[in-house]
Parts: structure tokens; sequence; C-alpha cells
């Protein structure tokens, strides 16, 4: 894990990338902007979660991170103990994770629960959809206290990378980091971010192929065969919004089903 700072004093605030080692948009957002660092009126800290799977190019060498949390410092895995590093790292700071996809372009954000962080933040990212964590919150960093996850973009792309800077800049002008920051626009009233609240994960049956066929955030109806294992369709058995849904951006689950609840008021 590598960790650096800028301003002086403890930070409250963080930014964390590298969770997966195979997302690397957030280690190269946080790099270019700390080439020519903001002037800070806070301390804050951009942490570099897992440097041994990023130097290898795989999501995680022992087990997924994003599933270890909270860890111990005695783990057998390097991600168990990885965990719990971290979270003594981030202890009392509000916090921006970056993440990235296989199943959409667009940066949208994630919270555990919607709250006065989502409702502080969000005004400042360009991010149209928060997605609520919820009950499938466990194990993953989003479950500690004052996370935002962010989704910056399809793993590996450049935009991602662009995204990744624009998000961690909105963030830091959220959280009064910086002060006025010309490149960050705060979202108008009349901008709704929608909120989708996470439901059980869409589970893959053993194939050599996948196909998915629906699209993320767009809702599936029921009957509706909206993936497809080997030549067998997945059919829906009640109506759902797909959510992080993907041929193969995980090894067990299509993705998740999700509920569209609304949108997020100020
Ligand atoms: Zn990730």
């Amino acid at each position: 894990m590598r960790v650096e700072q800028l301003g002086d004093g403890r930070p409250r605030v963080a930014v964390v990338a590298a969770i997966h080692g195979d997302e690397p948009c957030g280690v190269r957002a946080m790099e270019r902007l700390l080439e020519d660092p903001p002037a800070v009126d806070r301390p804050v800290k951009f942490v570099v979660a897992n440097e041994r799977a990023l130097d290898r190019g795989v999501r995680y060498v022992d087990e997924d991170l994003n599933r270890a949390f909270p860890g111990d410092p005695d783990a057998d895995t390097h991600e168990g103990r990885l965990a719990a590093e971290l979270v003594a790292e981030i202890r009392d700071c509000t916090v921006l994770s970056l993440h990235s996809t296989r199943s959409y372009a667009e940066p949208f954000a994630l919270v555990d629960r919607v709250g006065d962080l989502a409702r502080s933040v969000c005004p400042f990212l360009s991010v149209s959809v928060l997605v609520e964590t919820g009950e499938q919150s466990h194990g993953r960093l989003i479950a500690s206290p004052d996370v935002l996850e962010v989704e910056c973009g399809l793993q590996g792309s450049d935009r991602a990378a662009d995204n990744g800077v624009e998000l961690i800049r909105g963030f830091l002008r959220a959280t009064d980091v910086v002060g006025e920051d010309p490149a960050v626009t705060p979202r108008s009233t009349t901008d709704e971010v929608v909120v989708y609240r996470l439901g059980p994960p869409v589970p893959k049956a053993a194939a050599d192929e996948y196909e998915v066929f629906a699209a993320n955030f767009e809702e599936v109806a029921a009957g509706e065969a909206f993936a497809a294992a080997d030549d067998r369709p997945v059919v829906a058995e009640e109506s759902f919004y797909p959510v992080l849904l993907s041929a193969d951006g995980y090894e067990d689950v299509f993705g998740y089903r999700a509920e569209r609840v609304g949108v997020l008021d100020g």
C-alpha cells in the first residue's frame, strides 16, 4: 500500500485507488492530479491500495479485497491483511474509492446508504446515477463509515482515467479540501441523480460462453431473456433494473438486480 499526502496535519479526507489491481483508472487519475497538485485548504491523503495486484495486472492476489473487509492483521491472505491495514489508514476519513467496470462507460456513484455523504458530495460529481448497495455491502470497503465509491467507466480505458480526474476534483471540492476550482461545476438543481437500490446478484450457471442482452439501468421486463449461458437463455422472473451486468465482469455472477427508488433529494 502506498500513501501520499497533500497539505499538513492529519487528513480527514482520503482518496483510494486500486482496490482492484486490474482497474488502473484510479491510480492514473491520482498520479495525474499529483503531477500538478492543487493548493489545498485541508490535508488529504491518496492511497494506492493493492500495489501487488496492480503490478501483476490482476484483480487480486489471494482473494477479492473488496469482499475481505474489515480484514484481519493476522489473516492468511494478502488481501485479508491489506483490508485491515487500509481500514486503519482511512479511519475517521471521508473517502472516495475509485473503481471501473466491464459493464458501463458512464461514471456513477455508490454508497452503503443514501444519507448526508451522498447528498453533500454527489452535487459536485458528474454522475446522474447513485446506487445504494445496502444488503450487498458486506465485505466491501463501502460498508465502512463515510465511503463513497465511484465507477469511473470501462476498465483500462483512457476515458475512465479522465473521468477519474474529474471525479477526484469534484470530491476535493465537495469536502472543502480545495476552494473554488474552475474545473468543477456544481450540478444544477434541475439535473437529477436517479437512485437505485442494489438487490441480489444474478447467478451464472457453468458455461463456456456468456452473453448479456440487457443494458444497465434500463428496465428488464418479466419474461425477458436478458442474458445467455452458452445457448441457454436466462429469463427474468420479475422485472428489474440491471446494475454492473456484464458477460465477463465477475466469475460467478452476471451482475445485480436493482430497483429504482427515486431521485436524490437536496
Ligand atoms: Zn473494482
